[in-house]
């Protein structure tokens, strides 16, 4: 199976009630363990690339390193996204380079600026044969070089859904429901305390889900910032010399019934940065005479692909559907 585009796997996704996952790549271990883990649980994936990772690892390599799995996994569909594309010639660059989606992210700018520029990167997308997720309403945190304060944050207008959707022509819409990017996803004060004193965050807004899904019948919705952060690979990262007080994440069981509704894909980043740091952490107290980078980015690389067969199962409940 060549690289794909997300139609497919999204119009079986919302039918379904499951989920695809979307997950950010920047090196080849990474994009081996997710692939990997795909592979062997016949599950859909999205390999997502933001301006970061291009900027870090080159466009060149990575379409390349995608183009090997895609090879070695023939029989799963794998679509190579650009995450959080910010103007219209980056997006163009990655039509141009092989991707075949991409998102154009004019969450930031207003209204009547978001359709003009989004509508722009639809026309030239789907003249090539690429999709094109867009975004209304902005999520709170930090991630690449996106950077948004909890202030300047807004949740999705599911008033508005319906003329953006129709306006811009876009393929899936990404909405802001209390997802948020990166690690710290809620200060101490935006959570309560469980009784073990463990972080709660605030609840996403279900509300607004439902309202956005009445109103857009049968169309594929997206969630960013859908780390859960979860807590044990805080500890060994935090045992193995590491500083990471109060990182807290959003509870999978509200990212499975996401899934279970118009939420069709699902976008994961932090957990796997976190399950390959602490297993490195780990790796270098327990053996300090290592020094080849084999020697820990292959554990590295099979921690990736223990966390994202979790998520294919529990959280996105993709595996089998490819
Ligand atoms: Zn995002």
């Amino acid at each position: 199976m060549a690289l794909v585009t997300t139609t497919e796997m999204f119009k079986k996704a919302y039918s379904g009630g499951y989920a695809v996952g979307a997950f950010n790549v920047n090196n080849m271990e990474i994009i081996q363990g997710i692939t990997e883990a795909a592979g062997e649980l016949k599950a859909p994936v999205i390999l997502q690339v933001s301006k970061g990772a291009r900027a870090y690892a080159n466009h060149n390599y990575l379409v390349k390193l995608v183009q090997a799995a895609v090879e070695l996994n023939p029989d799963i569909p794998i679509a190579l996204h650009l995450d959080h594309g910010d103007t219209f010639e980056l997006c163009k660059s990655c039509i141009d380079g092989g991707f075949s989606s991409v998102m154009i992210d004019g969450s930031s700018k207003p209204y009547e600026e978001n359709i003009a520029l989004t509508r722009k990167v639809v026309e030239y997308a789907h003249d090539h044969g690429v999709v094109v997720e867009g975004e209304l309403g902005t999520l709170a945190g930090i991630e690449d070089e996106v950077n948004v304060s909890a202030e300047d944050s807004s949740y999705t207008r599911p008033e508005e859904v319906e003329d953006f959707v129709t306006r811009t022509g876009v393929d899936s819409l990404a909405i802001a429901i209390g997802t948020s990017h990166g690690a710290y996803k809620f200060t101490a004060a935006q959570c309560t305390r469980d009784a073990d004193g463990k972080l709660v965050p605030p609840p996403l807004r279900f509300d607004i889900l439902r309202e956005v899904e009445k109103r857009l019948p049968g169309f594929p919705i997206v969630l960013h910032g859908s780390s859960s952060v979860p807590q044990e690979f805080v500890k060994i990262i935090n045992e193995n010399g590491g500083k990471m007080p109060d990182a807290v994440g959003i509870p999978e069981e509200q990212l499975r019934e996401a899934a279970r509704m118009a939420v069709c894909k699902i976008n994961i980043d932090s957990d796997l940065r976190l399950a390959m740091t602490a297993c490195i952490r780990k790796h270098f107290c327990e053996h300090p005479d290592h020094f080849d980078p084999r020697q820990y980015l292959k554990p590295g690389r099979e921690a990736i692909k223990a966390m994202v067969t979790h998520k294919l199962i529990n959280v996105l409940g993709c595996n089998g559907k490819a």
